[in-house]
């Protein structure tokens, strides 16, 4: 076979997604069936299907697609992990047999058609490409408003990140090497892949709706993704304390000269609001402070621990030979 292109894992992380599944699969392999006969990719790409502990008939719908055909393999967890934990067991997995990955979500919300953008970014020389979304009109007014000034906070935290870029993107080996080197248990990719370097670069395209079923990030989840990225990644909520506390401090100097002053001049004590308003105030942010720092001890504590990511149970790969 001349001219034959590099191998492409598509690795795609299901969570109770035994409705989008088969849909899913056929688009994917549509796609991967056009890209190898243009000679784009190789014959032995194929779609990675991450089993994240799905409580449905997720992974019997992944086992019977490897059995029909060679273009699907999959990796089961041990149980649910998150996403960005399932995502990065089949990264780490594909790397073993692939030249390059596309990652995307199962719910067919990211556009099939930017993998050929993709690819061209590719073979023009990037290591990783980021998929972006150039608008957000299926997402509720709220979701897009609150996204927004997610991506503004990061930025003020000092967090590189592109905007408007979830986890669809593409990564070569070597960016996947340089990603293992990264061993923290708290996960926030999308903060930490540009930290990788290399030479990369955006596509952009329409996000559409979720077909079937429903989102896997319910608004808690989504509430404690977004703490995880600021904190994962920046530690200048911490600092912000330090010049709170140091400006409280200030103020209390002040207000102890000026008291200081009016007891000089022999007028009586000042009604007692003042104070019950500074003891509410000051011991809201004592305990706003100790809050903070205790999220930040707690990632210390969980990194401590080295625990493993995820722990693969079956990869149909292996099972082959
Ligand atoms: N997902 C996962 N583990 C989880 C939650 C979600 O692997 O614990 C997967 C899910 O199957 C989907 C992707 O992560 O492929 C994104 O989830 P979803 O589409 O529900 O999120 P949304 O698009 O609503 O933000
Ligand atoms: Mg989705």
């Amino acid at each position: 076979m001349e001219n034959e292109g590099d191998i492409l894992y598509i690795v795609v992380p299901c969570y109770n997604e035994e409705e989008m599944l088969p849909i899913t699969a056929k688009a994917l392999a549509k796609k991967l069936s056009a890209l190898k006969q243009a000679g784009r990719i190789s014959e032995k790409s194929k779609v990675m299907f991450i089993d994240d502990g799905s409580k449905d008939k997720t992974w019997e719908g992944i086992e019977k697609l490897n059995l029909i055909s060679s273009d699907f393999t999959g990796i089961k967890l041990s149980r649910n992990r998150g996403h960005q934990n399932a995502l990065l067991a089949g990264l780490m997995t594909a790397k073993k047999y692939a030249d390059v990955t596309i990652s995307m979500d199962a719910d067919l919300q990211d556009d099939v058609n930017a993998i050929d953008s993709f690819l061209d970014k590719y073979y023009g020389g990037c290591d990783i490409v980021y998929g972006v979304r150039s608008s957000r009109k299926t997402d509720t007014a709220f979701k897009r408003n609150t996204a927004r000034a997610y991506y503004k906070l990061l930025e003020k935290m000092g967090v590189e990140i592109t905007y408007d870029h979830a986890d669809y993107r593409l990564l070569s080996r070597r960016a996947l090497d340089a990603l293992e080197q990264f061993r923290e248990v708290n996960l926030f990719l999308r903060g930490l892949v540009p930290l990788v370097g290399f030479r990369s670069d955006v596509v952009k395209y329409v996000r559409n709706e979720r077909e079937k079923g429903e989102s896997k990030y319910p608004l808690k989840k989504m509430a404690a993704f977004a703490i995880e990225g600021i904190t994962s990644l920046s530690i200048k909520p911490i600092r912000f304390i330090t010049f709170i506390g140091i400006f409280v401090f200030l103020v209390s100097i002040i207000l102890l000269i000026r008291f200081f002053a009016v007891w000089c001049m022999g007028k009586t004590v000042e009604g007692w609001a003042t104070i019950v308003i500074s003891i509410w105030g000051i011991g809201g942010l004592q305990l706003l402070a100790i809050g903070i720092i205790g999220e930040y001890i707690g990632k210390i504590y969980l990194e401590t621990k080295n625990r493993p990511r995820y722990i693969i149970e079956t990869d149909l790969n292996d099972k082959k030979q």
